[in-house]
């Protein structure tokens, strides 16, 4: 079992996921509200509608492949969030799940704040407006610049990373005559995957400092002695697409641990705890998801009561979802291209997109579903694999799936829970224009990010 962190999914979902689609669903017209957005349906003809608006006249407007956010979805999912935290928690956004100026607007508005990881991401928050003592920076290599950028604009806090960070951070703040709130992320030796966690001494991957070997309480000592930081609270992030609570139970124990440590020593009580992100989406009907409020509840709970064993205040916990609300807003429209049956083994159904626009499939063996969204049909279900039009066979966007056998060239198809970690993580493979993301709600479509043009590719190439 790899130990490495994987941000935008996991790695085994191939074994996790084992059996998985070994029976055609009995109706392959039903869009499982599990996976789709929640303004998705069909409408009286059969065609799938989502913010009131069919797909064939989003089709016709935008063209395909394209990803279509249902903006209602993305607010409701914010709102929900920052309501089962309440007013003693806060919701940062992972902006690298998705981000343009639109969803940073969408947040100020619902109340979340941000986490950025680059000066691009950062960029584009304060573009839009997001102050910025709302963003955490985040990053196990920010550069000089982007210390220099994020100190000198006062984002709200920097998560950091390494004993080398503390230094650069420590100098730029004293250097600008700042004190600059930090956090401290620790790796606190479990690996969360999906339905399953492993709780181990040491971590063998990039992120944080950590906890075993005393490594994280030296980091607290020497922030604790640099003028130019503040000290704010310990951070952790076990991993990604987990459902299983039992992962932040024991990462949340061994941090509150930290804590207590920390106040025998230097006789101070951190304020705030950051449990990370990492919850889990429906991408299939198999998968079963916690409502936000239960998280709220098993999250506080656990550091409740870790806290009063160990004699400490509740801290202030904050949270950082990023697939959990954008995921599961967005599905990506293709059309049908090419189908090719291969006797006894499966139907090729390639579209007109692929791995530059998700590739999470190639990457992490991620599961999707699919729908044939343009028309209803009542054909019997073939076991089919859907796959783009790049020069690669691993170029697949979903391994296995039942569509109907009556499918043809033309048809518009869908992948839901495409909100996260594909057009953040689209290429320009073979020179792929990636896709737009358009925002549809209330019966209105408008572009978000534009699609690619040739005279984009051509204008980075200088000749
Ligand atoms: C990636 C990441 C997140 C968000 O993860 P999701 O799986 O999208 O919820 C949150 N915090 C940190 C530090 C991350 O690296």
């Amino acid at each position: 079992m790899s130990r490495s962190a994987h941000p935008a999914g996991p790695r085994h979902a191939d074994v996790l996921h084992e059996g998985h689609y070994s029976a055609p669903p009995a109706d392959l017209n039903v869009l499982d509200e599990k996976v789709w957005s929640r303004t998705v349906t069909r409408d009286a003809e059969g065609a799938l509608t989502v913010g009131g608006i069919g797909v064939a006249r989003l089709a016709e407007e935008f063209g395909t492949p394209a990803y279509f956010l249902d903006e209602s979805d993305f607010r409701a999912r914010c709102r929900a969030w920052s309501d089962a935290f309440g007013r003693d928690a806060d919701v940062f956004y992972a902006g690298k799940a998705f981000l343009s100026r639109a969803v940073v607007r969408w947040l100020q508005e619902e109340g979340l704040n941000l986490d950025v990881c680059s000066g691009g991401e950062l960029t584009t928050a304060l573009d839009a407006g997001m102050p910025a003592e709302r963003i955490a920076f985040h990053g196990n290599n920010k550069s000089q610049d982007e210390i220099e950028r994020a100190v000198r604009l006062g984002v709200g806090r920097i998560v950091l990373d390494s004993f080398q960070e503390i230094v650069r951070v420590a100098d730029v703040a004293q250097r600008l005559g700042k004190r600059q709130r930090v956090q401290i992320r620790v790796t606190v030796g479990v690996e969360a995957h999906t339905h399953e966690f492993i709780a181990t001494a040491h971590e063998d991957q990039k992120f944080g400092i950590a906890l075993a070997g005393g490594q994280a309480a030296e980091a607290v000592r020497r922030v604790l002695t640099l003028d130019g930081l503040e000290l704010i609270g310990i951070h952790s992030h076990i991993g990604s697409q987990i459902f299983d609570m039992a992962g932040f139970e024991v990462s949340a124990r061994r941090v509150v641990q930290l804590l207590a440590e920390v106040r025998d020593e230097h006789g101070v009580e951190l304020p705030e705890i950051d449990l990370g992100g990492g919850l889990g989406i429906a991408y299939t009907s198999e998968d079963d998801p916690r409502e936000p409020h239960e998280i709220a509840k098993a999250l506080s709970d656990i550091v409740t009561r870790e806290c009063e064993s160990a004699g400490l205040a509740t801290p202030r916990i904050s949270v950082e979802p990023g697939r959990a609300i954008v995921g599961p807003t967005a599905f990506t429209l293709y059309e049908v291209g090419t189908i090719k049956p291969l006797e006894g083994l499966r139907t090729y159904v390639s579209v007109d997109g692929g791995m530059s626009d998700n590739i999470r499939t190639a990457l992490y063996d991620a599961e999707y579903s699919v729908s044939l969204v343009s028309r209803r049909s009542d054909a019997e279900p073939m076991l089919v694999r859907v796959v783009g039009k790049h020069c690669e066979s691993g170029d697949i966007v979903v391994k296995d799936a039942f569509m109907p056998a009556d499918l043809a060239p033309g048809d518009l198809i869908a992948v839901p829970a495409t909100g996260a970690y594909c057009r953040s993580m689209a290429s320009n493979y073979n020179h792929a224009l990636r896709p737009p993301v358009v925002a549809v709600r209330d019966g209105e479509a408008r572009v978000i990010v534009r699609r690619e043009t040739e005279e984009d590719l051509l204008s980075l190439d200088v000749g």
